[in-house]
């Protein structure tokens, strides 16, 4: 039996993402080969590769101008390209959790970073929102879902400076005003494809201004120029891809999955706050994530945390387990998760919450 997937990343993929990958992997198109075995620079392939590029431009109504990236190294490789390619003097950052941190660090051996505000001190449970970026930063940085504390900055915001955002967990879930970021990036493998592709979306006309020489390969540029085919990329992750956004085409695109997003989000929230035994982690709703769903055992419960686990596990449960910085339990709800395994969790607690 499928198993209702929780786990934040890697993570679910939609059935026809696997079915269709599954079956390239074994026959790509009836060319009597696997996709894995044909030259990326075959015509097959680069078809691929354009209509990837082409999807995520029509589905997130990208604007004139930017680029779309299919690159190697993860989100954790941009915290070093981003400031790279970007800072020249000085950048600002939001800390709102361990990702954010991680980006920070890379940052501090380009230049100045200014911390604009961070929520550290009350283990990353909420969004700061107090906080001036200064007007000459070259960037600001933000981390719009924190998939570790279930935190989400879910509205473009204005920067007065150009905006960059690490949208690992919630590309996709949402409509976006991309004119509003500079850059965007992001591992694939929580809204999109397996892990082996990292999304990059840049405004060609931010780069080239960082006085620096940069290596071939972390150049935004050189992969703009070579159309992400710089050097062999991950053909099977990247197909993979194609067919998640093939799929969110069919389900209606980003506004569809975002309403489906908020149903799923609200149902869970509020089985949450009315069940006795459990308390959301974030405590201000509009800081709540819909892709990772946070919540710890009431106070009085604390001791019935174990048995929980294992009474999910037993309904067909994976995934639940709190990040460690946190502890409880964490649903990870993305785009391709049916509202029905949703329910399913809302009956578990329920069922649990009627035993004890
Ligand atoms: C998972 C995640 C990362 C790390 O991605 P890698 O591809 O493993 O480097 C970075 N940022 C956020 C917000 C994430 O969720």
């Amino acid at each position: 039996m499928k198993k209702h997937n929780f786990y934040a990343g890697p993570s679910i993929l939609s059935d026809y993402t696997i079915r269709n990958t599954s079956q390239a992997i074994l026959d790509f198109e009836g060319m009597g080969l696997s996709i894995m075995e044909i030259s990326h620079r075959s015509k097959e392939f680069v078809a691929v590769m354009d209509k990837a590029q082409m999807m995520f431009k029509s589905l997130l109504n990208i604007p004139e101008g930017y680029s779309v990236l299919f690159l190697q190294g993860g989100a954790s490789m941009q915290f070093c390209m981003v400031p790279y390619n970007l800072l020249s003097k000085k950048a600002a950052y939001l800390d709102t959790g361990s990702w954010a941190s991680k980006a920070i660090k890379e940052a501090k051996l380009f230049g100045e970073v200014d911390v604009v505000a961070s929520s550290k001190e009350s283990v990353y449970s909420y969004i700061p929102k107090d906080y001036i970026v200064p007007a000459d930063a070259d960037y600001f940085h933000i981390t719009t879902n924190n998939t570790i504390y279930g935190t989400e900055i879910k509205e473009d915001i204005e920067a007065g400076v150009p905006l960059v955002a690490d949208m690992s967990s919630d590309i996709f879930s949402r409509p976006l005003d991309v004119s509003k970021y500079d850059l965007i990036y992001g591992g694939a493998q929580k809204n999109l494809a397996p892990s082996g592709v990292t999304f990059v979306i840049v405004k060609d006309e931010i780069l080239g201004k960082a006085g620096r020489p940069i290596p071939t390969m972390l150049d935004y540029q050189t992969h703009i120029d070579k159309e992400s085919m710089f050097n062999t990329p991950p053909v099977v992750p990247v197909y993979a891809a194609l067919k998640t956004l093939e799929w969110y085409e069919q389900q209606g695109g980003v506004e569809a999955m975002h309403k489906l997003n908020l149903e799923k989000a609200e149902l869970l929230y509020g089985e949450i706050v009315r069940n006795k035994l459990f308390v959301p982690n974030v405590k201000d709703e509009a800081d709540r994530s819909i892709m990772n769903v946070t919540f710890v055992m009431d106070e009085n419960y604390k001791q019935l945390e174990a048995d929980f686990l294992s009474f999910a596990t037993s309904r067909g449960m994976v995934g639940l387990k709190g990040h460690r910085s946190v502890g409880g339990f964490r649903a990870s709800i993305y785009n391709a998760m049916p509202i029905s395994s949703v329910q399913a969790l809302v009956d578990t607690m329920k069922d649990f919450e009627n035993k004890n």
